[in-house]
């Protein structure tokens, strides 16, 4: 499903973050990739999720090879395959749960009435089926990156990325994300955690462990 092959990623002003790649991802996986703070994790993840490109080595999303394709149609790949949680939420403030959720949907070429519809089934998936109409500051931290997961697998997409998504929480309420991860993943989207957090690396079934831009190990 995800292939990189000899990735490298040297930033403006020379910071090696990737120092050359391998990795394989199939469909129905839950993989975990830790490691300390700098070690390269976001930036793996944005090469992964086709939101950045390599400077070098290839990338392949299903059959795709990112290097081929313009912005426009890794825009589209991405919109229709990826979905993305990130430590911070990134929920619009001021703007209802079910409409945080259903703009996510924007560019799905779904009416307005159907994004909602579909916003609200995602949000129930999560749990938050009685907070469609909170905005975020009425929500906890684990309710609202709850929502920020509705919002990233309200399209279906078939792989959901997400970097340091308990990071910002407290640990009852990351255990409660990471089960949602569990259950999505049971449910047959393809999950990859990027956490610095080893406990909750070892508690998904692959490790891909990172230091200095390069994958050091892993556990299966
Ligand atoms: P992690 O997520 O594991 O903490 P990152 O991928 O964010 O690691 O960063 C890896 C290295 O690349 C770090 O040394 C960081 O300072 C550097 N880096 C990250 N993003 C940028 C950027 N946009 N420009 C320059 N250097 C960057
Ligand atoms: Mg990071």
């Amino acid at each position: 499903m995800i292939e990189l092959t000899d990735v490298t990623k040297v930033y403006a002003g020379g910071v090696a973050a990737l120092g050359g790649v391998s990795l394989r991802i199939d469909q129905g996986e839950l993989v975990a990739i830790v490691g300390p703070s700098g070690s390269g994790k976001s930036t793996m993840l944005n090469v992964l999720g086709t939101l950045d490109r390599p400077t070098s080595g290839s990338v392949r999303i299903d059959s795709y090879d990112v290097a081929k394709l313009s912005d426009a149609g890794l825009s589209a790949l991405r919109a229709s395959r990826i979905g993305f949680v990130f430590q911070q939420f990134h929920l619009a403030s001021g703007v209802r749960t079910v409409d945080n959720v259903a703009d996510g949907l924007l560019y799905s070429g779904l009416r307005a009435a159907q994004r909602r519809k579909r916003a609200a089934a995602a949000l129930e998936r999560v749990g938050l089926a009685h907070r469609l109409d909170h905005e975020p500051h009425e929500l906890s931290g684990g309710e609202r990156q709850r929502v920020a997961v509705a919002r990233a697998v309200a399209g279906e997409p078939a792989v959901l990325l997400a970097d340091e998504p308990t990071g910002a929480l407290d640990s009852q309420s990351g255990a409660g994300v990471m089960q949602l991860f569990r259950d999505l993943n049971a449910a047959g989207t393809t999950v990859v955690v990027i956490t610095h957090d080893r406990d909750i690396a070892a508690s998904l079934p692959r490790q891909i462990q990172m230091r200095d831009g390069r994958i050091t190990a892993e556990v299966h």
